[in-house]
Protein backbone atom coordinates (compact mmCIF):
# COMPACT_ATOMS: atom_id res chain seq x y z
CA UNK A 1 0.00 0.00 0.00
CA UNK A 2 1.35 2.88 -1.06
CA UNK A 3 1.47 6.44 1.59
CA UNK A 4 -1.37 8.69 2.00
CA UNK A 5 -0.92 11.70 0.01
CA UNK A 6 -1.79 15.20 1.00
CA UNK A 7 -1.48 15.90 -2.64
CA UNK A 8 -4.54 13.16 -3.50
CA UNK A 9 -7.23 14.03 -3.89
CA UNK A 10 -8.96 11.53 -2.36
CA UNK A 11 -6.79 10.74 0.91
CA UNK A 12 -7.48 14.69 1.19
CA UNK A 13 -11.81 14.21 0.67
CA UNK A 14 -11.85 17.38 -2.35
CA UNK A 15 -14.58 15.62 -3.97
CA UNK A 16 -18.34 14.99 -3.20
CA UNK A 17 -18.84 11.58 -1.15
CA UNK A 18 -22.54 10.24 -1.79
CA UNK A 19 -21.86 7.10 -0.04
CA UNK A 20 -19.11 5.46 2.12
CA UNK A 21 -18.44 2.26 3.67
CA UNK A 22 -15.51 1.51 5.86
CA UNK A 23 -13.55 0.53 2.79
CA UNK A 24 -15.12 2.70 -0.06
CA UNK A 25 -16.27 5.57 -1.40
CA UNK A 26 -18.93 6.20 -4.08
CA UNK A 27 -18.23 9.56 -6.05
CA UNK A 28 -19.28 11.12 -9.49
CA UNK A 29 -16.43 11.93 -11.94
CA UNK A 30 -14.94 15.90 -11.41
CA UNK A 31 -15.88 18.70 -13.99
CA UNK A 32 -15.49 18.94 -16.73
CA UNK A 33 -17.10 15.40 -16.94
CA UNK A 34 -17.73 13.89 -20.43
CA UNK A 35 -21.29 12.51 -19.29
CA UNK A 36 -23.78 12.67 -16.48
CA UNK A 37 -23.96 9.53 -15.06
CA UNK A 38 -20.11 8.87 -14.45
CA UNK A 39 -19.45 7.03 -11.09
CA UNK A 40 -16.64 5.88 -9.62
CA UNK A 41 -15.90 4.04 -6.27
CA UNK A 42 -12.13 4.84 -4.54
CA UNK A 43 -10.88 2.68 -1.67
CA UNK A 44 -10.38 4.60 1.07
CA UNK A 45 -7.06 3.74 1.79
CA UNK A 46 -4.32 5.11 -0.34
CA UNK A 47 -3.57 1.52 -2.72
CA UNK A 48 -1.71 2.01 -6.23
CA UNK A 49 -4.14 -0.56 -8.10
CA UNK A 50 -5.97 -3.36 -7.79
CA UNK A 51 -3.32 -5.63 -6.89
CA UNK A 52 -2.60 -3.58 -4.08
CA UNK A 53 -6.39 -4.71 -2.42
CA UNK A 54 -7.01 -6.35 0.89
CA UNK A 55 -8.44 -9.59 0.57
CA UNK A 56 -12.01 -8.43 1.93
CA UNK A 57 -11.80 -4.87 -0.90
CA UNK A 58 -11.22 -8.03 -3.72
CA UNK A 59 -14.64 -9.70 -2.49
CA UNK A 60 -16.38 -6.27 -1.94
CA UNK A 61 -15.14 -4.51 -5.49
CA UNK A 62 -17.34 -7.25 -7.95
CA UNK A 63 -20.71 -6.48 -5.82
CA UNK A 64 -20.52 -2.83 -5.64
CA UNK A 65 -19.14 -2.20 -9.66
CA UNK A 66 -22.22 -4.52 -10.48
CA UNK A 67 -24.57 -2.42 -8.44
CA UNK A 68 -23.39 1.24 -9.35
CA UNK A 69 -23.72 -0.06 -13.08
CA UNK A 70 -27.22 -1.39 -12.55
CA UNK A 71 -28.05 2.13 -10.67
CA UNK A 72 -25.86 3.61 -13.52
CA UNK A 73 -28.45 2.25 -16.29
CA UNK A 74 -31.61 2.74 -14.56
CA UNK A 75 -30.99 6.33 -13.85
CA UNK A 76 -29.40 7.65 -17.14
CA UNK A 77 -31.33 5.34 -19.35
CA UNK A 78 -27.77 4.13 -21.36
CA UNK A 79 -27.52 0.67 -23.17
CA UNK A 80 -24.82 -0.90 -20.71
CA UNK A 81 -22.13 0.29 -18.68
CA UNK A 82 -17.97 0.49 -19.00
CA UNK A 83 -16.05 0.14 -15.91
CA UNK A 84 -12.31 0.97 -16.17
CA UNK A 85 -9.51 1.67 -13.66
CA UNK A 86 -6.39 3.64 -14.86
CA UNK A 87 -4.99 5.20 -11.56
CA UNK A 88 -2.63 7.25 -13.70
CA UNK A 89 -3.61 11.20 -13.07
CA UNK A 90 -4.77 10.36 -9.59
CA UNK A 91 -2.19 7.31 -8.20
CA UNK A 92 -5.13 5.79 -5.55
CA UNK A 93 -7.28 2.78 -6.99
CA UNK A 94 -10.56 4.00 -8.35
CA UNK A 95 -12.87 2.61 -10.63
CA UNK A 96 -15.23 4.08 -13.59
CA UNK A 97 -18.41 3.14 -13.90
CA UNK A 98 -19.31 5.25 -17.24
CA UNK A 99 -22.85 5.06 -19.44
CA UNK A 100 -22.41 3.88 -22.87
CA UNK A 101 -25.60 5.01 -25.03
CA UNK A 102 -26.78 3.09 -27.75
CA UNK A 103 -27.64 6.37 -29.73
CA UNK A 104 -24.69 8.23 -29.14
CA UNK A 105 -21.32 6.70 -31.02
CA UNK A 106 -18.96 9.23 -29.00
CA UNK A 107 -19.79 7.21 -25.96
CA UNK A 108 -18.62 3.53 -27.95
CA UNK A 109 -15.27 2.04 -26.80
CA UNK A 110 -12.23 3.91 -28.00
CA UNK A 111 -14.11 7.24 -28.92
CA UNK A 112 -14.96 7.51 -25.99
CA UNK A 113 -11.60 8.13 -24.98
CA UNK A 114 -11.63 11.09 -27.39
CA UNK A 115 -14.34 12.30 -26.30
CA UNK A 116 -12.59 12.07 -22.72
CA UNK A 117 -9.99 14.28 -24.40
CA UNK A 118 -11.38 16.79 -26.11
CA UNK A 119 -13.71 17.61 -22.95
CA UNK A 120 -10.51 17.79 -21.33
CA UNK A 121 -9.38 19.96 -23.80
CA UNK A 122 -12.28 22.28 -23.95
CA UNK A 123 -13.18 21.58 -27.56
CA UNK A 124 -16.00 19.42 -26.46
CA UNK A 125 -19.08 21.03 -24.34
CA UNK A 126 -18.80 19.15 -20.41
CA UNK A 127 -21.93 17.23 -19.41
CA UNK A 128 -23.74 19.77 -17.50
CA UNK A 129 -22.90 20.03 -14.03
CA UNK A 130 -26.00 20.44 -12.02
CA UNK A 131 -27.21 17.25 -14.46
CA UNK A 132 -24.11 15.46 -13.81
CA UNK A 133 -24.99 16.13 -9.32
CA UNK A 134 -28.43 15.20 -9.64
CA UNK A 135 -27.45 11.73 -11.70
CA UNK A 136 -24.75 11.03 -9.44
CA UNK A 137 -27.15 11.79 -6.26
CA UNK A 138 -29.85 9.43 -7.49
CA UNK A 139 -27.51 6.88 -8.33
CA UNK A 140 -26.38 7.32 -5.14
CA UNK A 141 -30.19 6.47 -3.53
CA UNK A 142 -30.48 3.86 -6.03
CA UNK A 143 -27.33 1.95 -4.99
CA UNK A 144 -27.66 2.78 -0.75
CA UNK A 145 -30.00 -0.02 -0.05
CA UNK A 146 -28.27 -3.15 -2.16
CA UNK A 147 -24.74 -1.53 -0.77
CA UNK A 148 -26.20 -1.22 2.83
CA UNK A 149 -24.86 -4.92 3.22
CA UNK A 150 -21.55 -3.89 2.65
CA UNK A 151 -21.72 -1.17 5.76
CA UNK A 152 -22.34 1.60 2.67
CA UNK A 153 -24.50 4.55 3.85
CA UNK A 154 -24.46 8.45 3.17
CA UNK A 155 -21.70 10.47 5.23
ZN1 LIG B 1 -4.99 8.83 -1.90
Amino acid sequence: MSAPSTECPFCTRKQTIYLESPRWWLLRHADPVPLAGWMMIAAREHRGGLDEMSETEQREAGVILAEVARAVRAETGCERTYSITFNEAVKHLHLHVIPRHASDESTTSWALADRYRATARKERAPADSAEAEATARAVAARCAGPLAALGFRAP
